[in-house]
């Protein structure tokens, strides 16, 4: 695996790829990585001549500066996981390297509704912050096909339109969820939590089942609220929203038999730990 800090070289290293008739893979990620993140390399491996991974854990993103300051690292492990998996490029830039002009944005994105629903709620100017790291790494790594996992399903939303923003070519390939065995969904976040935490975590995705089970003959409503309560009586301190939505635009979704594809999402803090899961209802 080859590593690379300096957008200079990356960049001229890209091209002769693209040159060579190669196709590139680009899975960014923010470090911590686990099997989910593994998932995507070889998913990528799989269908690309060449798999690039970033991991850059991008400030302009982080609404609470403490989930900021307290976002978990572990390159050296990052680093071996990546070898393990055969990826072939590793782009660790610096905050200097990624915002040579400063964090502060130049462009806002035109994103409509989504921006400002659910995770754009609770996190006011994250999508902006996606945006903005997002549009320069594809300026550098120029892929063909970029990896992005479903656990973070708005952002699947939020990218596809900005590659339509920006004009640009790549594939989004989303990538299904990976969960550990009690089916709390993998996530840098989990290395915050401590083992009894990590125990009632898993309420999240037991109640995405629960709604999956009970969505055709509950009214949504009232399952959001069954969820909200039970994650709160579960070791969750604030539950930022249950949504049963429609899976285009993640508007709530009032009648399901009125509705097209239809996904359940679930952001819940325990303790300042925020996690976030969805399932599809109806694909
Ligand atoms: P992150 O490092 O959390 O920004 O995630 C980098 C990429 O990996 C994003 O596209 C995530 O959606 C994806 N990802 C994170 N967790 C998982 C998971 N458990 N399964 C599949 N993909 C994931």
């Amino acid at each position: 695996m080859i590593l690379y800090k300096a957008t200079v070289t990356l960049k001229k290293d890209i091209e002769k790829i693209r040159l060579s008739g190669k196709s590139i893979g680009f899975v960014p990620t923010m470090g911590a990585l686990h099997k989910g993140h593994v998932s995507l390399i070889n998913i990528s491996k799989n269908k690309c001549d060449i798999t690039v991974c970033s991991i850059f854990v991008n400030p302009t993103q982080f609404n609470d500066p403490t989930d900021f300051e307290k976002y978990p690292s572990t390159l050296a492990n990052d680093i071996l996981l990546l070898e393990n998996s055969g990826c072939d490029i590793l782009f660790l830039p610096s905050v200097a390297e990624m915002y040579p002009s400063g964090t502060k944005p130049a462009i806002h994105y035109d994103l409509g509704d989504i921006e400002y629903i659910l995770e754009g709620k609770y996190r006011p100017g994250h999508f902006q912050g996606v945006c903005q790291v997002v549009h320069r790494l594809l300026d550098m790594v120029n892929p063909h096909y970029l990896y992005l996992g479903q656990k973070d399903y708005q952002q699947t939303i939020v990218i596809k339109r900005l590659l339509q923003l920006i004009n640009h070519a790549a594939k989004v390939i989303t990538v299904s969820t990976f969960r550990e065995d009690t089916g709390l969904a993998m996530s840098s976040r989990n290395l915050r939590l401590t083992a009894e935490q990590k125990e009632n975590a898993v309420s999240i995705s037991k109640m995405l089942h629960y709604i999956a089970d009970h969505y055709l003959d509950t009214p949504p409503a009232q399952l959001e609220k069954y969820a909200t309560n039970y994650l709160l009586n579960n070791g969750f301190h604030k539950v930022d929203y249950v949504s049963i939505a429609e899976a285009e635009t993640l508007q709530p979704v009032n009648d399901v038999t009125k509705a097209g594809r239809l996904i359940a999402l679930i952001a819940a803090f325990i303790s300042e730990i925020r996690l976030i899961d969805n399932m599809i209802l109806k694909g």
